[in-house]
Order: structure tokens, then C-alpha cells, then sequence
């Protein structure tokens, strides 16, 4: 399951002759350890304008160095590059090139974060080609960078601010060694609900301590198809952040999944997602032991994969079953329930598979194409209140399912992406902790992909 490349590139007589052969050499990421320094060199807030002004002082709070223009020769660890005030396609001269001077300042693991406003929202024509060039701009940059750098950005939707405690949640999750794999994305931020962040979130938010480490203190969170994979590692990640996780999974896989709700200090539960009382046993597990179920993260999947020509009723029907027909159901009883707190998170994993279909996996595309569908459809119904829905699409992840792609297949698959390289569990598991945190409450109804850019996956 090792990518042996990844660690051979990154010994000095390998790396030499691979840069001399012209091949691919993949960057060691830049993952979150404990006590993490977000930004260890300065950082660039590019563009003008109050909101960009504003960012910057709320990132000299968090004890970052700031900068507002490039200094030469001086290393950074980030650019943020603040586009809200674009009107025009001709105004983004200026700070993308300004841009181009900084990139080639960062250091290895250096982040670029565009923050813009949503093209949706956008006065006429011209000021909407100047959001959505914006867009294609940065996910260029995403392809271009190398030792392991990645581009995102922050999409402000309605009357959101750069200084939103959730503007500030995706800023930090972006810096951080969090979104190690999240490469070449965008997330829409709403203004965060009132009522749904806590005042220390908000307070944690804008000054950036106490956040970094237990963000889910004192949430409950359900993870089903936690035996193995990712799942087990989105328990592992979720009780680390603080969290009580409830780890779900099939009676047959109830060994497994008793080790690793053990290893959490979570509880298992051996119930089969596609049963007709399988919310019921769940919230009567989460009401009896914690009261309040705060985060539900759907991330049991199966494939059944062959080409639609020689597809059969029961690889169809078992995929729909297991990926999108059980969680329809189950988000019915959970929302409908008073042990579904009025905060309460859905994360779901979706696939690139979703996004950009996968020959041989109809079925599978087909199910999580609608857990897109599923997701879009409930954020619309959770508009306004202080819950929140969104999923997760990871693309090239090393686990079990990955490994069984032909060792050839396997090896230009994790080539294909910016960062050249799969991603990890970890990275999948990062990401639904962030979408499932108090900061993440004006994100709703968005599909994350954690595929370092990459639209070739599982
Ligand atoms: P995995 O096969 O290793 O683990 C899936 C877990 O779900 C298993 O423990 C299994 O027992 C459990 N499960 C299956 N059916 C169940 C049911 N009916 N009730 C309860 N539990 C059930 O898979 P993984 O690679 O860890 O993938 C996890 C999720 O991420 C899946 O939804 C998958 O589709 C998605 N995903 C994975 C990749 C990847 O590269 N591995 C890429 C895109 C999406």
C-alpha cells in the first residue's frame, strides 16, 4: 500500500537522478503534528481594500509576521491573496502578479489562499467574469506549485466578511497541515449563523488560540464504517479533536471495530447501516450514553465495480443500498430527532468517482453522485438554522480499496495529481473534522474534494 517512489525520491542520489531524468518527484507533505506553528515564516495578505486590511489584523492576532507586499529574497509560508474588491477582469493584474512573485518564495509545504466573492452574487457580467477568472487563475497556480505547496480558495457567499469566524476557520484549515491533500478547491462560506458557534469558537476564532488542538471537545460524533480504512482513521482524528465517537460498523466486522473504538476511548456499535432501524439503535445508543448526537459522518461505502454492459441487479442494488439509500434514510430520523442537536453536523463521503464518473463504477458513481444530490438538497432545508451538511470527496487515497488497482494503474494514478503523490486517510479524516468543528458553521451544502487536484480515484 506504501508509495516505496515517494519515500525512494526523497533520499539525495534518487531525488538527483530523478530530477535529472525529468521524472516525477513527489514532496513529503506537510501534515498537522500537536502544537503545530501555523505559519513559521511570514505571510503575504495581498490585495487591497478594508477586507483585506482586516484579515491581516486578525492574522497578526493569531502571532502570525505579516506582510502586505513581497519583500525579496524573504521566505514565506503562505500568500494570501485577498480578490473580493475585483470588478473587472483587468483587476486581477495586479495581485495575481504580485502573486507570481510570491510563489516563488514559499517554502516547501507553503500554502496559497485566494479570497474572493462568489461569481453567483456578482452585479453583472463583468464583475462575474472577474470572480470566476479568479477561479481558473488559482487553480492554475494549484498545478504549477511543487514541494508539496497547494492553492485554495475561500468563496464569500451573501454578506459574509474576510473576518467571518467561519472566513477564519477555512483560512486556518488552509494553513494548516490539515489540508496536507486538499489542492486546487474552493469552499463557499456563508456568514455563520447566529446561534450556531459557540462564543468561545467565536472568540478562539479571532484570536487563534485554543482552537488548534481540541476543536470537538464535547461533541459526540457517530462514525459508521469505522472497522477499517478511512473511517477507522476518521475516529482515530475525531477523538484526537476532542471528540466521543460512537464507531459503527457491520457485526462481522465487530472485532475490528471493538479494537478501534477501544483505541479511541469511543464505543462500538455492530449495527448494519442498511437495516430499517439502524438510526433508531444508533440514537438510542448516543441518547443513553451522551444525550446529544452533534456530528454524524456517513463514510461506509462499498464498490461492486464491473462495466455496466455486465453489470447485475445485486452489485447495483448493494452499492445504492449501502451508499446513498441508508443515508437518506437515516438523516430522516436523525434530523427528525430531538437527540439531533440543533448544531448538529452531517459530513458524507462522496468520491471524484461522483464527480467525474469512473469506467467500471456506474453503480458507485451513481451513489455517490447522490450523495452530491442528497447533500445540496438537505443544506437548502438547513438554510439558516445552526446545522450544517456537506460532503467529502476524496479522489487517489491509500487504503485497502486503492490497493487493489493494477500496480501499474496505481502508480501513474498517484503521479496524475498536483502533489504526485495519493493521499492518506489522515488527509480524508482532516477534512470531516474541520467540516464537523463549531468554525466550519457557515459552510453548508459544499462538496470538498481531498484529491491534491486529482479527478482519478476509487
Ligand atoms: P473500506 O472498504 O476499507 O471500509 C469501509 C467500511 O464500511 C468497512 O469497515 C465495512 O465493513 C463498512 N461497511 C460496509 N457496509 C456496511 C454496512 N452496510 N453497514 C455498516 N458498515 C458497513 O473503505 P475505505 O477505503 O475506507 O472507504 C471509506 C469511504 O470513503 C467509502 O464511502 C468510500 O466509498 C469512500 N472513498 C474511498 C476512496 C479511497 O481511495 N479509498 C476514494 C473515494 C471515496
Amino acid at each position: 500500500m506504501a508509495d516505496a517512489y515517494l519515500d525512494l525520491v526523497n533520499t539525495p542520489l534518487p531525488a538527483k537522478i530523478a530530477k535529472a531524468l525529468g521524472l516525477p518527484r513527489p514532496s513529503v507533505l506537510r501534515r498537522w503534528t500537536p502544537g503545530e506553528v501555523l505559519a513559521p515564516h511570514p505571510v503575504l495578505v495581498a490585495g487591497a481594500g478594508a477586507g483585506a486590511d482586516a484579515l491581516a489584523d486578525v492574522l497578526l492576532g493569531w502571532d502570525v509576521e505579516v506582510r502586505r507586499h513581497v519583500l525579496p529574497g524573504e521566505k514565506l509560508s503562505a500568500a494570501v491573496v485577498v480578490l473580493e474588491a475585483a470588478t473587472e477582469p483587468a483587476d486581477l493584474a495586479a495581485p495575481m502578479l504580485e502573486l507570481g512573485h510570491a510563489v516563488k518564495l514559499l517554502v516547501p509545504g507553503g500554502r496559497v489562499i485566494g479570497v474572493l466573492r462568489s461569481a453567483a452574487d456578482a452585479s453583472g457580467p463583468a464583475q462575474a467574469a472577474a470572480r470566476q477568472g479568479i477561479d481558473g487563475a488559482l487553480r492554475s497556480v494549484a498545478h504549477e506549485l511543487r514541494g508539496g505547496a497547494t492553492a485554495n480558495g475561500i468563496i464569500l457567499r451573501g454578506d459574509a466578511t474576510t473576518t467571518d469566524p467561519t472566513t477564519l476557520g477555512a483560512l486556518r484549515f488552509f494553513l494548516s497541515g490539515r489540508s496536507a491533500y486538499v489542492d486546487g478547491q474552493f469552499v463557499e462560506v456563508a456568514s455563520t449563523p447566529s446561534g450556531s458557534i459557540t462564543d468561545l469558537a467565536a472568540a478562539t476564532a479571532a484570536s487563534g488560540e485554543g482552537v488548534a488542538d481540541q476543536p470537538l471537545a464535547g461533541k459526540t460524533a457517530v462514525v459508521t464504517g469505522a472497522a477499517r480504512g478511512i473511517g477507522a482513521k476518521i475516529a482515530e482524528v475525531l477523538a484526537r479533536d476532542g471528540a466521543r465517537v460512537v464507531a459503527v460498523d457491520v457485526p462481522a466486522a465487530g472485532e475490528q471495530l471493538a479494537a478501534v473504538a477501544n483505541s479511541v476511548g469511543g464505543t462500538a456499535l455492530q449495527v448494519d447501516i442498511t437495516a430499517a432501524d439502524a438510526a433508531v439503535r444508533i440514537l438510542d445508543h448516543v441518547r443513553r450514553r451522551f444525550g446529544t448526537l452533534d456530528i454524524v459522518v456517513h463514510n461506509a461505502g462499498i464498490t461492486r465495480d464491473k462495466l455496466l454492459a455486465n453489470m447485475d441487479a445485486s452489485r447495483w442494488e448493494s452499492v445504492i443500498a449501502v451508499n446513498i439509500a441508508s443515508q437518506l434514510r437515516m438523516n430522516e430520523q436523525f434530523i427528525a430527532s430531538p437527540v439531533f442537536s440543533e448544531t448538529g453536523r452531517i459530513v458524507s463521503l462522496a468520491s471524484t468517482s461522483g464527480i467525474a464518473g469512473n469506467r467500471g463504477q456506474s453503480n458507485y458513481a451513481a451513489s455517490k453522485a447522490g450523495v452530491i444530490g442528497m447533500v445540496r438538497a438537505q443544506a437548502a432545508e438547513f438554510g439558516g438554522t445552526g446545522r450544517s451538511i456537506n460532503a467529502v470527496a476524496p479522489g487517489f487515497i491509500e487504503t485497502d480499496m486503492t490497493a487493489k488497482i493494477p500496480p501499474l494503474t496505481r502508480q501513474v494514478a498517484r503521479r496524475l495529481s498536483s502533489l504526485q503523490q495519493g493521499g492518506l486517510p489522515v488527509d480524508v479524516a482532516d477534512t470531516v473534522a474541520f467540516l464537523s468543528s463549531d468554525a466550519a458553521a457557515g459552510i453548508n451544502g459544499q462538496v470538498l474534494r481531498v484529491c491534491g487536484q486529482n479527478l482519478v480515484g476509487a
